[in-house]
């Protein structure tokens, strides 16, 4: 018996009578995180991690039933216990660890890094029977530069350009607030956000994490205003008509994506920095070593890459567990 089995709607645990970042509406949704691709409306109620809260009723909306769990906090459904622990994605994102009597140990990994990330807990090795894990970046040639020394550079890069805008293009969910966390701890000097991240920073904001300061870019009147200011923008700004106001800026896109060469150029932007939410390949193989599964479910991105390898090189019982979701970071 699969404790955890991929479905129509979704990863369900039959035995603990809920599913797991369900694509449809269910009774009970347990949920990783609030990326559009987990977080989905329409559920009767969802368990999440309680330092999730505040960005999931954001995402959600106010009249959403959540039950906000600790983490490590031990919570009975059904045949099983369930906990969820820090998977360092972004705020509140949470592994989900399943315990059966029969079937020992799950664990769902959601969408984890590795890396320091100012904004959330860093994610903890569980040692587990099974695991189901992410590979969004499941190849070798992903592989992660020091977050901190990235947003270094971005930051020097924004200094140097004092008489024109510099806009970084980045996810308006994780990966901005991320950038404002390091820059937090670089500068006093208010960052100009794009309208589709306010409502997530201000979440992040009453969750209790430390931003750099901001202000929306809509407050600014004139071009003159935007000369050596820092914007934060969405991908999909990119090229659009509110991008006009902008008179010659330099741009920037921080992503993953960005390790691939050509991906700046081919996108249309001058700089780009890495820096992902999901874990290198080296993570990756770590991880799964670490939790000292004997079996590994891939899902996302390049899960045929790291169950074969998995399978080929470390002995293990990994097989790919379909494509579930979209993957935030997938290709735009
Ligand atoms: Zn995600
Ligand atoms: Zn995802």
């Amino acid at each position: 018996m699969a404790l955890v089995e991929a479905t129509a709607e979704g990863l369900l645990c039959a035995a603990g009578g809920f599913y797991i970042d369900p694509t449809g509406s269910v009774t009970r949704a347990v949920v990783t995180h609030a990326h559009a691709d987990h977080a989905r409306p329409g559920s009767v109620e969802y368990v999440c991690a309680e330092s999730s809260l505040e960005v999931l009723r954001a995402r959600l909306g106010d009249e959403v039933t959540l039950v906000g769990l600790g983490y490590g906090e031990r919570r009975r459904f059904g045949d099983v216990v369930l906990s969820l622990h820090p998977a360092g994605h972004v705020l509140g994102s949470a592994q989900v660890r399943i315990e059966h009597e029969r079937e020992g140990v799950w664990v769902v990994s959601g969408d984890y890094k590795r890396e320091r990330d100012p904004t959330c807990a860093p994610f903890e090795a569980l040692p587990c029977d099974t695991f189901v894990s992410e590979a969004t970046f499941g190849l070798p040639v992903y592989s992660w530069p020091d977050p901190t020394e990235v947003v270094r550079e971005l930051f020097a890069a924004w200094r140097a350009e004092r008489a024109h805008p510099t806009l970084v293009f980045c996810y308006a969910f994780g990966k901005a607030q991320r950038i404002l966390a390091h820059l937090a701890e670089l500068t006093d000097e208010p960052v100009l956000l794009h309208g589709a991240m306010e409502k997530l920073t201000a979440a992040y904001r009453r969750s209790g994490v430390t931003l750099a300061k901001t202000e929306p870019v809509s407050d600014s009147a004139s071009r003159s205003d935007y000369a050596g200011r820092l914007v934060l923008c969405p991908p999909s700004a990119h090229r659009s008509p509110w991008m006009k106001r902008f008179k010659s800026p330099q741009t920037a896109f921080a992503s993953g994506w960005m390790a691939v060469r050509g991906q700046k150029t081919r996108r249309g932007y001058e700089h780009g920095f890495v820096l992902s939410d999901h874990a290198d390949w080296p993570s990756l193989v770590r991880t799964v070593e670490q939790t000292g599964a004997k079996r590994v479910l891939v899902t996302h991105g390049s899960s045929e890459a790291l169950a074969r390898y998995l399978r080929e090189a470390r002995g293990l019982d990994a097989v790919p567990l379909g494509q579930l979701y979209e993957g935030d970071e997938g290709e735009p």
